[in-house]
Order: C-alpha cells, then sequence, then structure tokens
C-alpha cells in the first residue's frame, strides 16, 4: 500500500502503524495533533480549515471512485474499528457522502447469527467482499473476533472444544488467519486500508452522555455500551495486540485521533484519496480499433 499524491502529509505517516511495532494505544494522542501549518490556529479556526479539506477530499473521492470503477483494476476495502461511539457511522457518512452509491457498499456487522456461527470466522465477512472496481466499507468487521470476541471468549462460535480459545495459540492463530486473508485479497487486487478511531475515555463518556441527554439519540443507545466501558482497560489490551499483530505494509493500520470528529472524519477522507492516488489509476486506453466503432456508431446515430 503506497500513499501517493499532494495530499500526503507527515501526519498521515505518522499515525500508520509501522508492521511488527508493539503499539502502547496510551503514546498515541486521540485529540487533534496540530499540524506544523495549524501550530498558530485557534480551534475554531483549525476546524474550519479542516472541513475545508474534507469538502475538497469528498470531491477527490468522488473522482478517485470513478476512475476505480472506469478502470476495473482494483477494489477497495476499508475497514473501520473503534469502541462505542467512536464515530464509525458518522465517519461514513461523511466521508462517503459524495461518492455514487452504485461504486459503494457499506456493510455493518452486528452480533453474529446462528448461520454465521455455523461457519469459520471469516465467513461472513467473505460473502461481502468489495468487487473490482468497488468501494466496500465494513463498519466493524472480522477484527471483532479478535477483539469482543478476545474479551467475551464464550461468545465464540462453535468450534471443536480442542480448537476453541482455551487451545494453545489460539488468538496468535486468528491474527495469522486474518494476515492471511488480507494478504490473498490484496494480490488479487484488493486494496485494504485500516482505521482505528481512537477516543479516550472521558470522550466516550460524554458521547454516550449526549446519547442518554438528547431525545433524538436515545436510539444510538444501548445498555450494552455501558457494559462494554466497564471492560475499556481489557478492550485497549486487546486493541493494542491486534493493531501490533496484524498492520502488514499490504493492509495497514491508522490509528486516528478521533476525539474530534471534524479532524477524524478529514484524516479519514485524506489516506482514502491518497491511497487510491497510489495505484496509479488511468481510464482505460482506446483501442484505435475501438475508437473507430466509436466513430462508426456516432456517424450512424448523427444519419439516422
Ligand atoms: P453497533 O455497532 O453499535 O451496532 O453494535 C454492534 C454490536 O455487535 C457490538 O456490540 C459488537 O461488539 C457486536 N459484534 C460485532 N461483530 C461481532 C462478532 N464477530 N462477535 C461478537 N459480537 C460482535
Ligand atoms: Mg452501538
Amino acid at each position: 500500500m503506497e500513499l501517493r499524491g499532494p495530499k500526503v502529509k507527515d501526519y498521515l505517516r505518522k499515525f500508520m502503524v509501522e508492521p511488527g511495532k508493539n503499539v502502547r494505544l496510551k503514546k498515541y494522542d486521540t485529540g487533534w495533533v496540530r499540524h506544523e501549518t495549524l501550530k498558530t490556529t485557534s480551534d475554531g479556526k483549525a476546524k474550519g480549515l479542516l472541513e475545508e479539506m474534507l469538502e475538497k477530499d469528498r470531491a477527490a473521492l468522488a473522482e478517485a471512485q470513478e476512475l476505480l470503477a472506469a478502470s476495473q483494476e482494483y477494489g477497495m476495502l476499508i475497514v473501520l474499528q473503534g469502541m462505542d461511539s467512536a464515530g464509525k457511522d458518522g465517519t461514513i457518512r461523511h466521508v462517503m457522502s459524495g461518492v455514487n452509491p452504485q461504486g459503494c457498499s457499506v456493510h455493518s456487522f452486528k452480533v453474529p447469527c446462528l448461520e454465521d456461527h455455523a461457519h469459520d470466522f471469516l465467513w461472513r465477512y467473505s460473502r461481502v467482499l468489495p468487487e473490482r472496481g468497488m468501494i466496500g466499507i465494513f463498519n466493524r468487521s472480522y477484527y471483532e473476533d479478535v477483539l469482543v470476541v478476545r474479551v467475551h471468549p464464550e461468545r465464540v462460535e462453535t468450534l471443536p472444544g480442542k480448537l476453541g480459545p482455551g487451545s494453545d495459540g489460539f488468538w496468535t492463530g486468528r491474527f495469522k488467519d486474518i494476515n492471511a486473508f488480507e494478504k490473498h485479497l490484496v494480490r488479487n487486487g484488493t486494496l485494504i486500508l485500516k482505521f482505528f478511531l481512537n477516543i479516550s475515555k472521558d470522550e466516550q463518556k460524554r458521547r454516550l452522555l449526549d446519547r442518554l441527554n438528547n431525545k433524538e439519540k436515545y436510539w444510538k443507545f444501548s445498555t450494552a455500551d455501558l457494559a462494554e466501558r466497564q471492560f475499556w482497560d481489557q478492550y485497549t489490551k486487546v486493541y493494542e495486540e491486534m493493531l501490533s499483530a496484524t498492520s502488514t505494509d499490504y493492509a495497514p493500520w491508522f490509528v486516528v485521533p478521533a476525539d474530534y470528529k471534524w479532524a477524524a472524519r478529514t484524516f479519514v477522507a485524506e489516506v482514502i484519496v491518497s491511497a487510491i492516488g497510489g495505484l496509479d489509476l488511468s481510464s482505460p486506453k482506446i483501442s484505435a480499433e475501438q475508437l473507430k466503432q466509436i466513430l462508426a456508431a456516432k456517424k450512424e446515430l448523427e444519419t439516422e
């Protein structure tokens, strides 16, 4: 995976997890890390500037998506992970709002059903992967199977006892499976970008309270969110291990500072645009023969 184009700024690379790196989340700022050019700018002004950037990125993304569709070479998989209320839904809504809906699919993964559990853990995700020319977004993903399931191993799918989560190397085995799965996809023309929306525990409290203080947001609240919040430290730990084990040069993780929604959204948009830029796509070339057919068709219609 290569980031390219005028958009590539150092701060994008700064949050890309180097393969093999031992991730400690407390070293990653969840707030906005000021870019050089924004150092002397107030928060309000920075917000305005980043929203302008997002607006431009949306247009760039719409163009990039068209090129992706026209060239029919690559598909793109965007994985979004994060604690409850980290901003996954809002990021999708804001970043993808300019993209042709026909060129884009979003899949939100909830608690697996019985049919899912009767299969291997990658099955339900592999059924809905983006085809060539498409952008596919996973709102939660197979990474839940090494996150929520790791914090609550009793939620694992049906497995022969001796192959279950209690067995030696179970989680390392899943990391290897995921890396191999992604390698397979990349080798077959899927560009993979993975974003961990990194919010602080305080910010989560604010957002959950906001849901409870606001009638229009009641529907977003689930008592499970509060229950899972009690496991914050365990989640931090499993996230760290997951990020350390599965950020690869072919499918890297970005740890996105997500306490400020407007900054997180712009960050994600910038990475996507730069990564499509790195593919060096061009519209399909027209052969002399095709050009002849086009001109003949044009003439036929005009003289009809
Ligand atoms: P939400 O994203 O708020 O709609 O919540 C979806 C819920 O589904 C979360 O509580 C996730 O932890 C849960 N979930 C998603 N994928 C899995 C999985 N593979 N195994 C268990 N729970 C999952
Ligand atoms: Mg939720």
